[in-house]
């Protein structure tokens, strides 16, 4: 290369460094993502008013009609708010004191694929024991989690819709695994990136024929935390059901809902 190439490319990678490692990005991408993710389940939630089939896939858990738009209006702005004030000065505190620099080389995919999976064990490890002291000790449960628990029947954005303790809470964890583990930033990122995903699905109020927890019978899905939120006693662990069996707080979605799910599909 001449160094006049050599010279813009460097320009170029530098100012793609400078993208990256701003510390407002990490947060509003979450934020746009959350909301990315959660589009489609708009889109059923506003078919479930007139399409039967999107209806019989609702998690029959006395979750009734699906929410209306007006819900989802008035989550999106609590969401935004919580992001503005607290979740983006805090991700951008966190990112200026870690002060990341970017490798060179991206991981090899089986080292990408480790890291993502210890990030999800070590973050369902940290968020069930801390889900259950913020249940079992009742001063937790007021200042942090039971805003979070204002929706009876949860839908895909309210999986964001917490306090902004819980919210900060939860950043902490995600970030501290990756943390822990030593992590490369694509693996962080994949990390977090999933980690939006499967809370969505969580809360998104529907046992789809594709969900995850179908093909892993190791994760929870939309009906082991939907269950949570009914409950509130059981299933605390966010994805994976291996901690709450351990300890005996595993509960299985209501099985005579199931049996009225299947016989709504067969019709
Ligand atoms: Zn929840
Ligand atoms: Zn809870």
């Amino acid at each position: 290369w001449s160094d006049l190439t050599q010279d813009s490319v460097g320009k170029k990678l530098s100012g793609h460094q400078q993208v990256l490692l701003s510390p407002y990005l990490a947060a509003s991408c979450a934020f746009l993502t959350h909301l990315a993710l959660c589009a489609p389940f708009l889109v059923l939630d506003a078919l479930g008013g007139v399409c039967q089939r999107v209806r019989s896939w609702r998690i029959a858990a006395g979750s009734g009609p699906p929410p209306s738009l007006w819900k989802w209006y008035e989550c999106f702005w609590r969401v935004l708010f919580k992001y503005a004030t607290a979740v983006l000065p805090a991700a951008a505190v966190f990112q200026l004191l870690r002060s990341p620099s970017l490798p060179e080389l991206a991981p090899s995919c089986w080292r990408l694929s480790v890291e993502v999976v210890a990030c999800f064990l070590l973050f369902d490890t940290f968020f069930f024991i801390w889900h259950y002291c913020m249940h079992r000790v009742p001063w937790l449960y007021r200042a942090v989690h039971q805003m979070h628990h204002q929706h009876h029947v949860p839908f895909a954005l309210a999986a964001q819709d917490a306090s902004s303790a819980e919210l900060l809470s939860l950043l902490l964890l995600a970030l501290g695994s990756a943390w822990m583990l030593g992590c490369h930033p694509l693996s962080e990122a994949l990390f977090h990136f999933l980690n939006s995903w499967l809370a969505v699905e969580d809360h998104c109020g529907y046992n789809l024929p594709w969900a995850l927890h179908r093909l892993l019978p190791c994760m929870g899905g939309a009906p082991f935390h939907q269950t949570h939120h009914k409950k509130q006693r059981n299933n605390f662990a966010p994805y994976f059901t291996h901690w709450d069996h351990l300890f005996g707080t595993y509960i299985a979605p209501q099985s005579h809902f199931r049996k009225r799910h299947d016989r709504t599909v067969m019709k």
